[in-house]
């Protein structure tokens, strides 16, 4: 369970300010766990209807806690009013100790996310790419600081998931990486530790297990249910490859198996033809109502 008052806040690497810079699926959530424990949150998006949407999602979510009994309407209440918008990202860096990106994964747009941030970062602050499989080095370009630039790659839903992976760039000095993983665990976070490749440790394998049942369906191997169903009641995954995917997306997983495929091996990761089929078609998934299963929308 997330911590739900201040009280532990106080620590040596002093994190209390955070930006977030995307409000969809990820940046609210990344707000909703830093404000849930303690930290001053700004959430900052290029769309004002965005930013907006994401606090509602936030206050709903925070209402289904107190619901289900897991924190005090108290609690929810000091979360609540510790989360801001800022649409100007200049003012919002201006005022961080840690930024947390989590705008959509395209390498240019966080290139120019970085270098606005850069012109009004204080120089101690931590800055994060929050990349499901950018490596960080096609990221740290035009950095002031890049040994205070790493990867903290959270999951969906972030209030919920346990996982944290802490991302260590080539340029991470040992202080910032400490620093996030102390951050990591005051956030009630479980961190794991990993290099600098594509993909890092989850989502390349996650994706390998997932294209390969995409590339078993498509071989008509077994239907999508019971492919899932090998890896639910055989392997005691929660949720089968196929599932996740289309939670995940299947646009979502075309574009890292594309840059997977690029950056580690051509065959391994080569998406399949059916997975680009159904992206073509608009299929992506639980979001669009269909990808390998039927959804109501
Ligand atoms: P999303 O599309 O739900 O949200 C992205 C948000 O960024 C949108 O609200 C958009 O308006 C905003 N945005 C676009 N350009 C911007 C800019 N220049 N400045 C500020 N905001 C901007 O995307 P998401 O699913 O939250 O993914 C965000 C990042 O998190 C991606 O890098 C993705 O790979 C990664 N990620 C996603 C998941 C997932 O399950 N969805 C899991 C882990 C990591």
């Amino acid at each position: 369970m997330h911590p739900e008052t201040t009280e532990s806040v106080e620590d040596a690497f002093a994190i209390r300010r955070v930006i977030v810079i995307g409000a969809g699926t990820m940046g609210h959530g990344i707000a909703h766990v830093c404000a849930a424990a303690g930290c001053e949150v700004w959430l900052n998006d290029v769309s004002a209807a965005a930013i907006d949407a994401g606090l509602a999602k936030i206050q709903q979510n925070l209402a289904v806690g107190v619901q289900k009994g897991k924190l005090t309407q108290k609690a929810a209440d000091a979360t609540r009013a510790r989360l801001h918008g800022e649409p100007d990202l200049r003012v919002a860096a201006s005022l961080a100790d840690l930024v947390v990106e989590a705008a959509p994964e395209n390498i240019e747009l966080k290139r120019r996310i970085f270098q606005t941030v850069t012109e009004t970062l204080p120089a101690n602050a931590l800055l994060a790419s929050n990349t499901s499989s950018i490596p960080l080095r096609l990221l740290t370009a035009g950095l002031a600081r890049p040994d205070r630039f790493l990867g903290l790659h959270f999951f969906n839903p972030v209030h919920i998931q346990p996982l944290l992976e802490v991302v260590r760039a080539e340029s991470t000095s040992d202080a910032a990486l400490a620093s996030a993983l102390e951050f990591a665990r005051r956030i009630g976070k479980e961190p794991i530790v990993v290099r600098d490749v594509a993909g890092f440790a989850s989502s390349r394998l996650g994706l390998a297990l997932g294209l390969e049942a995409i590339r078993m369906l498509q071989e008509g191997v077994a239907s999508a249910a019971d492919i899932d169903k090998a890896m639910e009641l055989g392997y005691r995954h929660p949720m089968g490859p196929l599932k996740l995917t289309d939670l995940v997306g299947l646009d979502v997983r075309l574009a890292i198996a594309e840059t997977l495929a690029r950056e580690i091996d051509p065959v391994r990761f080569a998406p399949p033809q059916l997975l680009r089929d159904l992206v073509a078609a608009g299929k992506l998934g639980k979001k669009s109502g269909e990808g390998f299963y039927k959804y109501e929308t």
